[in-house]
């Protein structure tokens, strides 16, 4: 069975020429499935019924199910823990802002980057998420708050990068003019640093922001940090970000969470502020969430609130990532091993508290 949502339009009006039918019929399918988001054939009503039966039978397209919700009581962030149709289980975050909507995807269910402070990573990577299962975070979201979503980070579970073919369908599918439209500017990949797909990205001529967890000013420290940094240098990872910014004329995003005792001194602010002086970057500071299976731990906010003057002394624009749902399973990955925690123990015949 072909996965008929991850299919572009004219890739669809080929099938319908193989199945004899107008083309209008693509255009017609592809808006019930990312204009209306349908869950099954027979909900397209201007398709003929025959028609509805012998496409069910040949093609497929993945409805998520909302496993779990968790609200925020603060900020009305919402957590979504999906179920995949093998049973995967992946989370998505929708946050209100003032500038609209925003949903952060999963990528992949796991993810095999390792980086340490990470609650994604624990068990590696089970598999890579289709265009459709992408897709299928924000259209299910849209679908239960009833809201519509203008933004879009590509910042849950897994590497986008390390699931390149799918994203980047992905990206072009979600902001394809005849489905959803979303403005591509709208949409922020982040990446650990796979320096050559961030070549490849530049590439594509996707006007998207790029967003790159750096988390240290120098190599020893980010290879403590990041299993990725062995594979490439700073100056490598850099350079390509700035041939992303020459191409593409979009400015660069720095992640960095601050780890106490690891990453948060001075010398690190004016290493990274030496990194990154002339360059037309904006640094996310992120203060680490805590991991339950890990042991780094965050700064006070005075050491977080020092470091972001040290940079702003190199000129660089930087932020204190505003903590959105911090009542509710903070750091990417907690909600679904936390689930998968209490369905074990429950299955071995714990109680859980
Ligand atoms: N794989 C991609 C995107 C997923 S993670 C990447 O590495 O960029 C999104 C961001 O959250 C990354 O910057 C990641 O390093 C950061 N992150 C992961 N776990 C975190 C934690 N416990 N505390 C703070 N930031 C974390």
């Amino acid at each position: 069975m072909k996965d008929i949502k991850s299919m572009f339009l004219p890739e669809l009006e080929e099938e319908m020429k193989n199945l004899n039918q107008p083309r209008f019929r693509a255009g017609q399918i592809f808006a019930w499935l990312h204009k209306t988001y349908v869950t099954s054939f027979s909900e397209m009503t201007n398709i003929p019924k025959a028609l509805q039966e012998k496409l069910s039978k040949e093609y497929t397209f993945p409805v998520l199910r909302i496993e779990r919700v968790q609200e925020s009581a603060l900020d009305g962030t919402r957590k979504y823990l999906f179920a995949l149709g093998d049973g995967n289980l992946i989370e998505s975050v929708f946050m209100r802002y003032h500038h609209g909507n925003s949903v952060c995807v999963s990528t992949q269910v796991g993810c095999r980057m390792g980086c340490r402070f990470c609650a994604s990573t624990i068990d590696g990577l089970v598999r890579s998420l289709e265009p459709s299962e992408i897709l299928e975070q924000v259209y299910r979201i849209e679908k239960d708050t009833g809201e519509t979503v203008s933004n879009l980070v590509l910042m849950g579970s897994g590497e986008p990068l390390d699931n390149y073919e799918n994203v980047i369908r992905f990206i072009r599918l979600i902001s394809d003019e005849n489905g959803k439209n979303m403005s591509r500017r709208n949409i922020t990949l982040s990446t650990c640093g796979l320096t050559d797909r961030i070549r490849a990205l530049a590439k594509e001529d996707l006007p998207i922001t790029l967003a790159l967890s750096l988390h240290a000013s120098d190599n020893e420290t980010r290879k403590a940090l990041m299993p990725i940094a062995n594979r490439y240098s700073l100056d490598e990872v850099l350079a390509a970000c700035d041939d992303y910014f020459k191409m593409t004329g979009r400015r660069v995003s720095y992640e960095y969470s601050v780890v106490r005792g690891v990453n948060d001194t001075k010398d690190a602010a004016d290493r990274l502020g030496k990194l990154l002086k002339g360059k037309n970057a904006h640094v996310n500071l992120i203060p680490v969430n805590k991991v339950e299976e890990r042991s780094f731990e965050r700064p006070d906010a005075v050491t977080v609130q020092a470091f972001q003057n040290e940079l702003e002394k190199f000129g660089i624009n930087a932020t204190i990532r505003r903590e959105m749902g911090s009542d509710i399973d903070g750091a990417c990955g907690q909600l679904r091993r936390r689930h998968l925690k209490e369905s074990d123990s429950m299955t071995k015949g714990e109680t859980t508290v």
